[in-house]
């Protein structure tokens, strides 16, 4: 069964079809590209939640029957701000959305914050609507805390400052398969892929 990912970036695609193939749930994923791109959606809702939900409406509007709706709203929550940029993760630095701005922007801010005072954590929020129109919510989160300066290049945006809870190495530098072992991405989906498995037949009825 495929999944249409409500999304344009290219990470969030590649993590959740990685995730999908390694759960072995005979579900993939499959990117807005196949049925025309993701139309745009202004994520003004203020929740993860919220926004999620209308990432997945917009793009079930242009499946073809049948299909299956699948939206990841995402983003980091640092203590020391309150949770910010929360929900504004992508555009922390601005309304261009731009990762490296948004990395530089975080370590300037925190800049100074005491080694007890850097806890911040991820949270992921999926949300899948099913050809009938029902929608099904998955939260993932990953706790962790942040360096004073970003290391290494692996994963996407906030990663190279992340170190998740017990590694002492940030999501930058751990391997891809460790990250797709602890992120909030892969915790939200396994939720979803539990739900998968015990889900009655009526709900999958097009399964
Ligand atoms: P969204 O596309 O509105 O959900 O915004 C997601 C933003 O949250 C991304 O642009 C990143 O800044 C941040 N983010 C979400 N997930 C991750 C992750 O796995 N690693 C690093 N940054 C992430």
């Amino acid at each position: 069964m495929k999944l249409y990912l409500a999304s344009g970036n290219a990470h969030k695609v590649r993590e959740l079809q990685a995730l999908a193939r390694a759960t072995s749930s005979g579900v993939e994923i499959e990117s807005a590209r196949a049925v025309g791109g993701m139309p745009p959606v202004v994520e003004d809702t203020g929740t993860f939640e919220g926004n999620a939900r209308k990432k997945a409406r917009a793009l079930r509007a242009k499946l073809p029957l049948g299909g299956w709706a699948l939206a990841d709203d995402s983003g980091i929550c640092v203590d020391a701000l309150d949770g910010a940029p929360g929900v504004e993760s992508a555009y922390f630095a601005g309304p261009q959305g731009d990762d490296a701005a948004n990395l530089e922007k975080l370590a300037r801010v925190m800049r100074g914050v005491p080694a007890t005072q850097r806890g911040a954590h991820y949270v992921c929020i999926l949300v899948l609507i099913a050809p009938d129109g029902a929608e099904h919510v998955f939260r993932g989160e990953c706790h962790g805390r942040l360096l004073d300066e970003p290391v290494g290049s692996g994963g996407f945006g906030y990663d190279p400052l992340f170190v998740p809870d017990g590694y002492d190495r940030t999501f930058g530098l751990l391997s891809e398969e460790t990250k797709q072992s602890h992120s909030h991405r892969a915790r939200a989906w396994q939720a979803l892929a539990t739900w998968w498995s015990c889900a009655p037949s009526s709900a999958l009825h097009e399964k």
